[in-house]
């Protein structure tokens, strides 16, 4: 194995105990922890800077206005796109439904298709459920094949019906799959269909660059790339975004009000009603920093290791069976496996027992679930303060859980 990047020094909360033992934190595909860097900069904001953002003439509030844009700057960069096309959100799943209920909405008419796949997280099902029933819509969800990669033929025959729009995550928060993002655009924008890819898993662990992918929204939080919770980012192509109605009214959205109407800001702020989270957008910024100073390369690289260790390591452990595609140059971020018969949670709770955080359950995927056939997995996560260390703890637990449960 190559040199591991060597950040926990970063991270304070790896300076803490978990249960009386060293704390293993295998559980980034829910939330990251947070760098020093990013702790310090909210913490400045509130101790150094905060007013409100956009209003005030004062000093302290152009101080403030500065980092919060800047930091829109930062973030727009990280994926390629104009600051004018990145709107700050609370999280994902706030990006996905302000894009159905913006875009997608008021384009659809009964019998209209909207297509999913089978891998989705709830964030990119429900939404589209919810105006599914008010308009009549209808939802198709593109297949997944054995081995846990979506079918492209189906894909391309369901693309056919012409749905509003393709709706799909870049990476399974669950198996860990890797989807062929810049060819499903390709083959969607063939059938003049627009795309909104689902980026919680994977801007956190790779390069991803939305001009390159072509989509036409792009939706991701903060909280998973090291950044604090309650802030994530709806990218928009521009010429949608400044097509769209807002979906919240308030303040700093509008450029006139008066008593019968109003008018709408320009685009991005036309879409951020209201006080934002200005200690959280100025915290993501310094998340992109730490993320930049690191190299998203290395980052990637040293994830994908991990997790080919993991998945070598779970081999030898006897009654694991493992969930998706197990090349490692195939998935990202996590592996999702069930150990013989045990329930995830018991797995999970002598896991814990050990000072190890994994997730159990149906991870915001029951429809998965359905698919393949059980109620729940664990999911190990991995991001870059893990190392191999960390890896050979988990192994030696789950040996530890298969003799207390004698499996
Ligand atoms: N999509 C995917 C693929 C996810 O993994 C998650 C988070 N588990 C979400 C959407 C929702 O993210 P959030 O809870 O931050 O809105």
């Amino acid at each position: 194995m190559k040199k591991e990047l060597s950040v926990i020094k970063d991270f304070p909360i790896f300076s803490h105990k978990l249960n009386k033992k060293r704390l293993v934190y295998l559980d980034s595909s829910a939330t990251s922890q947070k760098p020093k860097a990013v702790i310090n900069e909210v913490k400045r904001f509130y101790e150094q800077y905060n007013a409100n953002v956009h209003r005030g003439l004062h000093s302290l509030s152009e101080i403030a206005t500065r980092k919060y844009e800047s930091a829109r700057m930062k973030v727009a960069q990280f994926i390629n796109a104009q600051s004018k096309e990145i709107i700050f959100v609370r999280n994902t799943t706030e990006a996905i439904n302000l894009a159905a209920y913006s875009f997608v909405k008021p384009k659809l008419k009964r019998g209209d298709a909207i297509l999913l796949t089978e891998m989705e997280h709830h964030s990119n099902i429900v939404p589209w459920q919810l105006i599914a029933r008010e308009t009549g819509a209808i939802l198709g969800y593109v297949p997944l094949n054995n081995e846990g990669r979506l079918d492209m033929t189906a894909a391309e025959k369901m693309l056919n019906n012409k749905p509003k729009i393709f709706a799909f995550t870049h990476v399974s928060n669950v198996l860990g799959t890797i989807n062929p993002v810049k060819r499903l655009v390709e083959m969607a924008h063939a059938h003049g269909v627009p795309v909104l890819v689902d980026g919680a898993q994977s801007v956190p662990h790779m390069r991803v660059d939305v001009k390159d992918l072509d989509c036409d929204f792009f939706a991701f939080s903060g909280h998973k790339m090291f950044g604090p919770t309650g802030v994530g980012v709806l990218y928009g192509k521009k010429e949608h975004l400044q097509a769209m109605e807002p979906v919240f009214g308030g303040g700093d959205m509008i450029k006139e009000v008066g008593f019968a109407s109003s008018t709408w800001n320009d685009i991005p702020w036309k879409f951020e009603a209201g006080t934002p989270n200005i200690a959280g957008v100025i915290g993501l910024g310094a998340a992109v920093d730490y993320i930049n100073e690191l190299g998203i390369g290395k980052i990637k690289e040293h994830n994908s290791i991990l997790l080919n260790y993991l998945l070598e390591g779970l081999k030898k452990v006897n009654h694991v069976h493992v969930y998706g595609p197990r090349n490692p140059e195939e998935i990202c971020g996590a592996v999702s496996f069930n150990l013989g018969d045990m329930h995830s949670h018991d797995v999970t709770s002598v896991l814990d027992g050990e000072g190890i955080c994994v997730r159990s359950g149906h991870h915001c995927a029951m429809p998965l679930m359905e698919k393949l056939g059980i109620s729940s997995t664990v999911r190990a996560s991995v991001h870059v303060y893990n190392t191999k260390k960390d890896v050979d703890a988990l192994i030696a637990a789950l040996e530890k859980a298969r003799r207390i449960f004698k499996i």
